[in-house]
């Protein structure tokens, strides 16, 4: 009997029922989009049993953030973090650190160095806590470059922007003119930390996965102008939360996903022209972890793909979970709501 068998019965017997996480490990990728309220925490966990979060949502709040994390990853049945990523240094992306580490062992922490918003006294605020976090010496820290692959094992995570730097050559299948440059408004240079966001292009067998954090137009733009250098990408996380600084045509009908996940607040992120702008790609599903009262009810997903609709919040996340082969499913708890996909 196998070892995956016997946990199973193991678990029958003793407890009654173990979750999905425990019993698929061991062949599944499972990913946890965790409510943040508008920033991002996205918890990876890779058959090779490693574990990745990328951001670590806001600070205060009596460590809601923190809280939710833990929770996912008690869920997933892991006790510790490996790796944690920060895409950059926003309060919402890099503020839940301390209350992190107070509550989950991590091994490792990713970003694209230095600060470069130090103007910015809420930015600069979650950086520092973030380097004291790093200077008691318990953490590994990688600074990480454009073409770098990541050191988690079970899933290939290639860097493909960082600190304002851009992979400079096409993926291999990608290099193609991308007609969407031409219907992509030019906009200014953003020159906050969003531009430096810190990128991954995630791959698991068939499936790819794109999270470049909140990198912005005119750096999706450089990315994909003139040829489109990622290809067709089958699963995007929404840059930026859905705020429409970023999300250009350039970039998200060249990749063509064939499904959207959006960490939306309900009121923050969620534009209506980015909803738009998804809602016009032929074939793509969007998930959303919140109604947004913005889009309001012509632009916002089907209420079965939101986490958390109108409403008392419930902090309800998303869940996607992935098979070598290329099947992907999508679960929404809430609704029960569980469709599956063949990666294209
Ligand atoms: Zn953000």
């Amino acid at each position: 009997m196998s070892a995956a068998k016997k946990w199973i019965m193991l678990c029958g017997l003793l407890f009654g029922m173990c979750s999905a996480a425990h019993t698929q490990s061991k062949e599944k990728l499972h990913i946890y989009f965790i409510d943040v309220e508008g920033g991002q925490a996205t918890l990876f966990i890779t058959p090779a049993g490693d574990s990745f979060l990328i951001d670590t949502g806001w600070p205060g709040n009596n460590s809601r953030d923190a809280d939710r994390i833990a929770a996912a990853a008690k869920k997933a049945g892991i006790t510790k973090i490996d790796y944690v990523l920060l895409t950059h240094f926003h309060v919402d992306h890099v503020g839940g650190v301390p209350q992190l580490v107070a509550q989950v062992p991590v091994g490792t922490f990713i970003d694209h160095g230095p600060n470069r918003e130090a103007s910015d006294a809420s930015t600069e605020k979650g950086y520092e806590a973030y380097q004291k976090v790093l200077a008691t010496g318990k953490y590994k820290h990688i600074e990480a470059k454009p073409g770098d692959v990541l050191p988690i094992k079970g899933i290939k995570a290639l860097v493909i922007s960082s600190d304002g730097n851009l992979i400079e050559h096409a993926l291999s299948g990608a290099g193609e003119a991308n007609p969407f440059c031409k219907t992509s408004e030019t906009r200014a240079p953003d020159q906050s930390e969003n531009a430096h966001s810190l990128g991954v292009l995630i791959s698991f067998g068939k499936l790819s996965i794109l999270d470049l954090g909140d990198l912005t137009w005119d750096k999706e733009m450089q990315l994909m102008c003139p040829t489109n250098k990622l290809g067709h990408v089958n699963v995007l996380v929404v840059s930026h939360h859905g705020l429409y600084q970023s999300s250009s045509p350039a970039l998200v009908d060249a990749i063509h996903p064939q499904v959207a996940i959006m960490d939306n607040g309900a009121t923050k992120g969620g534009s209506k022209p980015t909803l738009e702008t998804l809602k016009k790609i032929q074939g793509l599903e969007l998930w959303q972890l919140h109604y947004s009262e913005e889009g309001g009810s012509a632009v916002n997903t089907q209420d079965a793909f939101i986490a958390n609709p109108q409403g008392p919040d419930k902090g309800n996340d998303l869940e996607l979970t992935a098979s070598q082969a290329g099947s992907f499913s999508v679960l929404n708890p809430r609704t029960g709501t569980n469709k599956t996909y063949t990666a294209k």
